[in-house]
């Protein structure tokens, strides 16, 4: 092989190439070793070698040459791929070798060939990138040399062309079509034909635009045809429906070229078209199913969320939805898991189900999206919604549509949902808030008594949010000593003289400052704090009235300890008590205990035996806000009670006399009747004014506490 003219001499920088020869060669091994199982090449392997010899040839050209020309590095670039090294790995590798093994191997020292190396890479794999895009052009390219031949003088070459055109054409697994630049089909083969389920003769007869499916125009799809049939493109390639006479449609993945006269004006265009329906169905079909609850058909969380993203996106870009509204409805059945436990999944699956189509039955529509969240829950996402009435409507009309029982294999189960209802601007909010707002109001349609709807109400929401934190906040303050006991004297009314204190907790909270006992003691209880909360209390308050019996003796207050419901049921509450007044020192018949009557009546024995023993032991026991619960006065007789306390809400009534209230008046009287029947003393509480303390006093009552 002479090689080009660089071989012997020296190049203009000084660079030795004496003996490259070999040296290419050698390289050339390097770059085959590196190549091999890349692509599948109908070569041995020495006619690999002896390609990429002269490839390399190209390569060194075109560092050394003077003044630069990429040329050879790209033709290089289009040889490997002509010699079906087609894989993205050819060329990566390629590109590596090169780069790094090139310089070094043909022993190219010089400050030249490395600063072109960078420019020599981008050649060869530009060179590589139109190789391919011919490949893929190139039964096209075949066809319009064909036609081009076609249209030569030589009646010779004409049959000759005509016959591997035909050839070519009626073999081709892919259908091919030629039309002219008006759009009229000119040629069709036997692929193309099957592809359209149309006879030749039809097919002759149509234009392209025949074809197009009225989507796809919307979209623009068909653009580029036009610019080629004016000349004004060359090739495209594009992936889009082809109509069939018959009202189907296949998808094709088509390749458009134009085919210019001698004198550059569009002549034809050749398209090669493939059938990819299966694989375009196939992905239909997962996209569906990524998308939708395998169960009931409904569309899934995430499809839901995808649309809720978008309804987002279109009202924040100023757009047509800009300035507009959305809502949307959260549903959760109501005792699912109860029906699913006890009659089994199958039964439980089958009433998703039947939920599911009767929501698609009675609400589906534009704009409204039914969705399954998971497990039991649904959601309905309206969009351009004009107010929360709205989607109320929707919330009854799934209400409704839900009532009537649904049969499941001999069973006749009646669901119902709670369904919460969101509906606001799209400005101001975000996607993660509605759903979150949804969910929460939701729970408050189940926390209402189940089978309704609630709206969200954002101060019920702040409010809650307030509860859940002093609920969660609560542990520390026992720990930090943020309690403290208040204590409101019980005063007698014959003689003025105070008998005894009410011990009240209050919270000093380090933000929010002083807390009464409303805000914090229902938490207590929910949370079981209050049986510690309550022991506190119940110590603070006896070594205060420890303190008071040592400093007045027989004239220091009694202490009346409030008792919740929790506490009274809690087993070891006599031991308790006891060992307090034990600890303190405080005689039994100091303390008093307040309990509700729902705390003492209609309960199970063991606290009313509680009660009794602490009876026994010397303390008192009082039944706080009486005449506000059931008043069970037949009871009354039989418990160990020492005294009953009026609620202050009756006492109201017995202010100045313009204010006063004969009802009120009468039941305390009647309530400080019965009291003294029974043997029991009585004190009214919230006692604000001299004239209710008068009238009291002249109904009989025993004390008075308050303001
Ligand atoms: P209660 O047992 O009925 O306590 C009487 C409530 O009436 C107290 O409210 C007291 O401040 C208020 N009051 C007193 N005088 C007047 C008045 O003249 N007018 C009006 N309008 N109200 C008056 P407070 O301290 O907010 O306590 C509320 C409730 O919290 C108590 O109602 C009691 O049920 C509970 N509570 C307070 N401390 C404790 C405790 O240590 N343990 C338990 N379990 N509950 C407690
Ligand atoms: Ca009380
Ligand atoms: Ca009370």
């Amino acid at each position: 092989m002479t090689g080009p003219a660089w071989l012997s001499g020296e190049s203009t920088d000084g660079t030795s190439v004496t003996g490259t020869a070999r040296r290419s060669r050698v390289f050339a091994e390097l770059w085959a070793s590196v190549l091999v199982g890349t692509s599948y090449i109908p070569l041995r392997r020495d006619e690999v070698v002896d390609l990429l010899t002269e490839l390399t040839d190209d390569l060194v050209t075109a560092l050394l040459a003077e003044p630069f020309a990429p040329g050879p590095a790209r033709a290089a670039g289009a040889r490997l791929v002509a010699a079906h090294f087609t894989s993205g790995d050819s060329v990566e590798r390629s590109v590596r070798i090169i780069g790094e093994r090139l310089l070094p191997e043909l022993g190219l020292t010089g400050v030249q060939p490395a600063a072109r190396m960078t420019a020599v890479l981008g050649g060869f794999a530009a060179g590589y990138a139109l190789g391919l895009r011919e490949r893929v052009l190139s039964e096209q390219e075949a066809i319009h040399s064909a036609v081009l031949d076609a249209r030569a003088e030589a009646e010779a070459a004409l049959r000759a062309s005509e016959a591997k055109f035909r050839a070519m054409f009626a073999d081709a697994a892919i259908g091919i079509g030629i039309a002219d630049r008006t759009g009229r089909v000119v040629e069709a083969n036997s692929a193309l034909l099957r592809m359209t389920g149309m006879t030749r003769p039809a097919v002759l007869a149509s234009n392209v635009r025949d074809y197009v499916h009225p989507d796809d125009l919307a979209d623009g799809l068909w653009d580029s045809f036009e610019h080629v049939c004016r000349g004004e493109l060359d090739h495209y390639q594009v992936e889009k429906r082809l109509c069939r006479p018959d009202g189907g449609w296949v998808w094709a993945h088509v390749t458009c070229s134009l085919v210019r006269g001698d004198d550059g004006s569009p002549q034809f265009v050749v398209a090669v078209m493939e059938d990819v329906t299966e694989r375009h169905a196939l992905s239909e079909r997962l996209r569906y199913q990524a998308t939708h609850d395998p169960l009931t058909g409904l569309p899934n969380r995430s499809l839901f969320l995808d649309r809720l993203a978008r309804v987002f996106a279109a009202g924040n870009d100023g757009g047509a939805a800009a300035g507009g509204r959305v809502g949307m409805c959260y549903l959760d059945l109501d005792g699912f898991k109860v029906i699913n436990d006890s009659l089994g999944h199958a039964v439980g699956d089958r009433l998703l189900v039947s939920v599911a189509r009767r929501l698609d039955e009675a609400i589906a529509g534009r704009g409204r999206l039914i969705a399954r969240m998971g497990g039991d829950e649904f959601v309905v996402l309206v969009e351009g919604t004009t107010g929360t009435e709205d989607v109320v409507a929707i919330a009854r009309t799934v209400l409704d549509a839900l009532r009537a029982p649904v049969r499941i294999g001999g069973h006749e189960l009646t669901v119902t949902a709670s369904i919460g209802v969101v509906e606001r601007p799209l400005a101001g909010t975000t996607s993660a808030d509605l759903v979150r707002d949804a969910d929460i109001t939701q729970y408050w349609a189940k926390a209402d008594g189940k089978g309704r709807w609630r709206v969200y109400d954002p101060e019920r929401n702040a409010h809650e949010v307030g509860r859940f934190t002093l609920s969660a906040a609560l542990p520390a303050a026992m720990d930090r000593e943020e309690f403290f006991v208040e204590y409101q004297p019980l005063v007698r009314l014959r003689d003025e003289r105070t008998v005894g204190v009410e011990a009240l907790v209050r919270w000093m909270h380090p933000e929010l400052g002083r807390l009464g006992p409303d805000r914090f003691i229902d938490l207590a209880e929910e949370t079981g704090l209050i049986v510690p909360l309550g022991r506190w209390v119940l110590r603070t308050a006896c070594r205060q009235a420890r303190s008071w019996l040592d400093r007045f003796g027989s004239d220091a207050p009694f202490v009346s300890v409030n008792l919740a419901v929790r506490q009274s049921r809690e087993p070891g509450i006599v031991d308790d008590v006891l060992a307090v007044l034990r600890d303190t020192g405080l005689p039994p018949h100091q303390l008093q205990l307040e309990l509700t009557e729902s705390a003492i009546m209609g309960t199970a024995d063991e606290p009313l035996e509680a009660l009794r023993r602490l009876a026994d032991a010397g303390v008192r026991i009082a039944i706080d806000d009486f005449g506000t619960g059931y008043s069970n006065l037949a009871y009354l007789r039989h418990l160990p009670v020492t005294e009953l306390k009026i609620a202050g809400s009756f006492v109201e009534g017995l202010r100045a006399a313009e204010r006063s209230d004969p009802v009120d008046a009468q039941i305390v009287a009647t309530l400080v009747a019965l009291a003294h029947a029974l043997d029991l003393t009585v004190t009214a509480e919230g006692v604000e004014t001299p004239e209710q303390a008068r009238r009291l006093r002249r109904i009989g009552c025993d004390s008075a506490q308050g303001w």
